[in-house]
This record gives structure tokens, C-alpha cells and sequence, in this order.
């Protein structure tokens, strides 16, 4: 059986570092026909918020990673993670430190002159019981140690990913498990969870095998198995620093994508690439596909880079994003089932006050026809409102570009486009044929090239420099705002 966990801290929005690691779980979970369990690690209260809590929640949904139980919280545990720390001490695994802050300052200094790796010297280690009571009559404040065993030779484990990893025993300092205002740390707290929940597996990030080998111990002082450990690269910026909230902000949030127009397989999509691969370095995946092809064993073990220009300003106006990312969403934009698409653009336009409820009744063929019509170019959903925007607004931009190139380069265009309007006005038929004979007609009588003609209406009816067969686009924005438009060149 197979149950894995996602465990964020919820003092932050899900950022695609998060989002990554959930969908790797996730996965591992579905493949195995296993569990998704959905934990809050909440017990940081100062920095942990509810807003935190529903963002993650939120995100999580939006990707479509659902969970199988959960989402549980942390801090609903205290009780039991303070007892498993008393029978640990009452157990002579565990021990308390009445050691000052500048004793362990002193000490820790005095290991790094000598180049020894262990800071602290075990100094409360073997104070006897009068001692200790002693101590505790006098009201000293104390932590509690783990008491890592002294033993010769080395303790270790199989990372699924990186292969056997160890340590010496005599390396492992006595690691504080509760600290002295009485709250455990994190250490601590995250195993009792884990064999609470019967966690099997535990995909993580690289940043976290500092404390591997220490919760090993853990388990092992709790009588436990551990779990299955697989640690994943990190995901780098373009100058190879860690993404982080902390240095990144927003551009690293899964709520940034989702503003930018992501779909939300698109993001998996991509996500699930930093970091893993099949041998055929194969791209897309339908999420059936996904399942299937995922395992432990494409994960790699080099960190990988997000390549997101988080300096260059200029840049992140068209690729705001890892150029692979937009690749992979304008992959799924164009190539999933229109009606599919058409909940996604819906909301676009409600946000930008351009939807009809036509569009939803009798107007829905057109509807249909004209996002499958223009998607073929669009990047991002925000397309349909941008550079789409004029198939459903008379108040849309004209590309400077376009103006230049196409109409202010061919000031005859000011008389020929209205003629041009007066003949279309007599069709009562407005098809791909008809429109198309007129402008073919148009042409030869004034002997002018018809792409003079088609990229001057082309550039007045949609704003665009490129984009779909023209007369598609004349269908589709229909003969009444042609005629208006192509005539607006005279003011
Ligand atoms: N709360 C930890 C984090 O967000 C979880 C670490 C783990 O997976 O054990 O980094």
C-alpha cells in the first residue's frame, strides 16, 4: 500500500516549488492506486495565517490534485506530539539541556576551532537524576535533546532518487526536539505525523535531507519503520538561486499563473518537468498518460532551472514565464475540446465585462467558432481578451506595428477601404466565398496587390498584425462591424 502526504507550512501563498512536490506525491499516489494525504503543518503559529491555509487549499483545487484525506492540522496534534516527547525522555532516549545560550555559543565555537562537525558536547547527557532535579528546583529553563546512540559505524538509507545515502553515528549531534517555552520542533512533530497518517513514502525536496537522518533516528527510537525517503532536486532561478517566496514574490506563486491565463494541467504539465523526465524526454501528457508514465526513477538528480527572467522586466511583458511553460500552455489552449475552452474564456471575458449571455444561447455556434478560430496563435488565456479582443469589442487597440506597416504606408488605403465597404454592404450572403470574391474583384479592378487589402482590413478590423485566414475573421466578427470599422479609416 501506498500513502503519501503533501505537508506545507502554511505561511505563504502555494508556490510552484510546493505545487511541484504535491504533484509529485499526488502522482505517486495515483500510479499506485495509494493515498493523498492533505496536512497542514501549522504549527509555527506566528507565521502560519488562514489566508495561507486557503490559498493552499485553493491552488491545490484549481491544479485539480485532490486529496484523499485531510487536509488535517498539524497543531490539532500538540497533545500527542508533547507526549512522544515524554516517552522518549521517560524512556532514556531523550534528555533535557539546561545548557545557557552562551554555553552552546562558547561550545559550538570551540567545535569549529578544533574542525569538529558535532557543536554540541553532550554536556546534560549523563547529569543524574539529583542533578536534574536540582536544576528544575531552581527553575533553569531546558530543551529537550534526542540522544542520538552512540554507536560505531555508519546508520543510512536508500533515497529513491539519490541512491544509499549515510552518516557516521558520531557526527549526529544531540538534536533539540522541544524547545525550552515546552513547543516541539518541527523534527519532532512531522514524524508523529507521519506514523499517525501510515505515510509509506516521503517525496521532499533536497532542502530537507539535513533532517533525514535525524527523524530515521526518530523512528527508530519510536520503534517505527521509516518510510521510503525520495528527494528531489530544487528548482533554481536562471542565476541558480533557490526559488523562493522570500526572493521571488509573486512570480513564483501558483495564483500568478492562474492570473497570467494558465490552464491548470498546462502548469502540471511543465511543473512536473523540472525535475523529471522520461527516458524519450517525452513533453506532454494528458493527465491519464501522466499517471501512467510517472515513477521515482525519472526523477532526477540535478536541480533543475526555472527559466522565468525574474530580473528583465522588458522581457517578462511577452514571456513573463519559462518560454517552455507558455510552449506547453499554448499547446493545451489550442488542442483541448473547444467546449472545454469555453468555460475558461467565458470567465475571461466576465472579468473584463465582455461576456454575453448569447454567447451561452443563441450565439453559442459562433461562440465556439471564433475561440477555435483565433486560439491557434493565443499563448495564454488572456489572448482572448487581448489580442482577441476585438471579436468581442468595438473597443479594442490597434497594433502600433500593424498601423504602421499596413496602413500608414499606404495612404491610397484611406479611399479604397470605404469603396471596398460599399461593395461588401451589397452582399446579402456574408461567407468565406462571398467575401472573398469581393475583395478578389475589389483588387483586380483597382489593380492593387490583394495583400495591400487583406493586411489593411486585417489590421483595422481585428487590431492585429497576425492571425487567422482573413476572411475566417471577416465571418467571424461579422458584416455589419467590418463595413463600420473598414470605413473608421476615413476619421
Ligand atoms: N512543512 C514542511 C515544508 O513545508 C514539510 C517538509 C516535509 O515534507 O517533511 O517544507
Amino acid at each position: 500500500e501506498v500513502i503519501v502526504r503533501f505537508p506545507p507550512s502554511p505561511t505563504g501563498y502555494l508556490h510552484i516549488g510546493g505545487a511541484r512536490t504535491a504533484i509529485f506525491n499526488w502522482l505517486y499516489a495515483k500510479k499506485h492506486n495509494g493515498k493523498f494525504i492533505l496536512r497542514i503543518e501549522d504549527t509555527d503559529v506566528e507565521r502560519s495565517t488562514k489566508e495561507s491555509v486557503e490559498g493552499i487549499l485553493d491552488g491545490l483545487k484549481w491544479l485539480g490534485l485532490d486529496w484523499d484525506e485531510g487536509p488535517y492540522f498539524q497543531s490539532d496534534f500538540q497533545e500527542e506530539h508533547i507526549e512522544t516527547a515524554k516517552r522518549l525522555l521517560n524512556e532514556g532516549k531523550a534528555y533535557k539541556c539546561f545548557c545557557t545560550k552562551e554555553e552552546l555559543e562558547r561550545k559550538r565555537k570551540q567545535a569549529l576551532q578544533e574542525k569538529r562537525s558535532i557543536g554540541y558536547d553532550g554536556t546534560c547527557r549523563n547529569l543524574t537524576e539529583a542533578e536534574i532535579r536540582e536544576k528544575e528546583a531552581m527553575g533553569l529553563p531546558y530543551v529537550i535533546r534526542f540522544k542520538v546512540p552512540k554507536r560505531s559505524g555508519r546508520i543510512g538509507y536508500d533515497d529513491q532518487v539519490l541512491g544509499r545515502i549515510e552518516k557516521d553515528y558520531s557526527e549526529i549531534e544531540d538534536f533539540v526536539i522541544v524547545r525550552s517555552n515546552g513547543r516541539p520542533l518541527y523534527l519532532l512533530c512531522n514524524v508523529v505525523d507521519d506514523i499517525r497518517d501510515g505515510i509509506t513514502h516521503i517525496i521532499r525536496g533536497q532542502d530537507h535531507m539535513a533532517n533525514t537522518i535525524r527523524q530515521i533516528l526518530i523512528y527508530e527510537a519510536l520503534g517505527k519503520q521509516p518510510p521510503v525517503f525520495a528527494h528531489m532536486p530544487l528548482t533554481l532561478d536562471p542565476k541558480k538561486r533557490k526559488i523562493s517566496k522570500r526572493t521571488h514574490g509573486e512570480v513564483v506563486s501558483v495564483q500568478f499563473y492562474r492570473e497570467k491565463g494558465f490552464l491548470p494541467w498546462a502548469l502540471v504539465n511543465f511543473l512536473v518537468l523540472l525535475g523529471w523526465h522520461t527516458p524519450d524526454n517525452r513533453e506532454i501528457f494528458s493527465r491519464e498518460e501522466l499517471i501512467e508514465a510517472f515513477s521515482l526513477e525519472g526523477i532526477s538528480k540535478a536541480n533543475s532551472v526555472f527559466n522565468f527572467n525574474p530580473e528583465d522586466k522588458e522581457k517578462q511583458k511577452k514571456f513573463f514565464t519559462d518560454p517552455k511553460a507558455l510552449s506547453i500552455n499554448a499547446h493545451y489552449l489550442r488542442t483541448i475540446p473547444v467546449e472545454e475552452l469555453a468555460e475558461y474564456v467565458e470567465r475571461e471575458l466576465r472579468n473584463e465585462g465582455l461576456w454575453d449571455e448569447s454567447y451561452a444561447g443563441d450565439r453559442r455556434e459562433w461562440f465556439l467558432g471564433t475561440i477555435d478560430l483565433i486560439r491557434s496563435r493565443f499563448h495564454t488565456l488572456k489572448d482572448f481578451v487581448g489580442a482577441g479582443r476585438a471579436y468581442f469589442s468595438d473597443e479594442f487597440e490597434i497594433d502600433e506595428k500593424a498601423w504602421k506597416k499596413n496602413i500608414v504606408k499606404h495612404p491610397e488605403l484611406k479611399e479604397l477601404l470605404p469603396e471596398l465597404a460599399q461593395k461588401l454592404k451589397t452582399l446579402e450572403q456574408w461567407t468565406l466565398e462571398s467575401t472573398e470574391e469581393v475583395v478578389r474583384d475589389f483588387c483586380e479592378s483597382k489593380g492593387v496587390k490583394p495583400g495591400i487589402i487583406i493586411n489593411g482590413i486585417r489590421t483595422l478590423i481585428t487590431g492585429q498584425l497576425k492571425g487567422p485566414g482573413i476572411f475566417d475573421c471577416m465571418v467571424a466578427i461579422g458584416k455589419d462591424k467590418v463595413i463600420e470599422r473598414l470605413e473608421s479609416i476615413e476619421n
